[in-house]
């Protein structure tokens, strides 16, 4: 069972990457992000309350997201394996998915971490106009991908799992880079 975490900022192309990753390794696609704007959409209550963080560049608390994911993740059973995607975002997620994957008695198998700079980030959010990628709210996510999100490379680094994978060039060359590292824990 592959438990594939594609990791890096917004924008870094984790979504396009995943796409790709799901046909040729056969996997499920769980990306927080998609589950949480598809509950803005039916209007339910989780909608609601994620809505408020979304559209402040935040990021929706751990106990709700982790809750979420646990479901998710048990309706994801068919598959070769999982690619998590805008998922683990904090150290409490990271630890809560190491046990969440121990009690099914599997692991992470690889952290394939997009590396892409600010500048190339923000142009390619800014071109991508969802309605959370204006320029006051891709500051503010890229700051919490700083401060919240980006300690978990040390910690994946420390577990000897971290792919760094350039993210820059074309979508094809990349998806080469990352089948490569993939392919080394198969
Ligand atoms: P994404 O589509 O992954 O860029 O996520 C869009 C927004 O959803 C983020 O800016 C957060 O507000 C929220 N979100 C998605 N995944 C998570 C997560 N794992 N933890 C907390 N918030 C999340």
């Amino acid at each position: 069972m592959l438990n594939l975490v594609i990791f890096g900022a917004p924008g870094s192309g984790k979504g396009t990457q995943s796409e790709k990753l799901i046909e040729k390794y056969n996997l499920a696609h769980i990306s927080t992000g998609d589950v949480l704007r598809e509950e803005i959409k039916k209007g339910s209550d989780l909608g609601k309350l994620a809505k408020q963080y979304i559209d402040k560049g935040q990021l929706v608390p751990d106990e709700v997201i982790i809750g979420m994911l646990a479901d998710v993740l048990e309706s994801k059973k068919d598959k070769a394996g999982v690619i998590f995607d805008g998922f683990p975002r904090t150290l409490a997620q990271g630890a809560a998915l190491d046990k969440m994957l121990k009690e099914k008695k599997q692991e992470v198998s690889v952290v394939v971490c997009l590396d892409v700079d600010d500048e190339e980030l923000v142009k390619r959010l800014l071109q991508r106009g969802r309605t959370d990628d204006n320029l006051e709210t891709i500051k503010s996510r890229l700051e919490v991908y700083k401060n919240q999100t980006s300690p978990l490379m040390d910690y994946y680094e420390k577990a000897g799992k971290i792919a760094h994978i350039k993210g820059v060039g074309s979508v094809d060359e990349i998806f080469a880079k990352i089948s490569e590292a993939v392919d080394k824990v198969q």
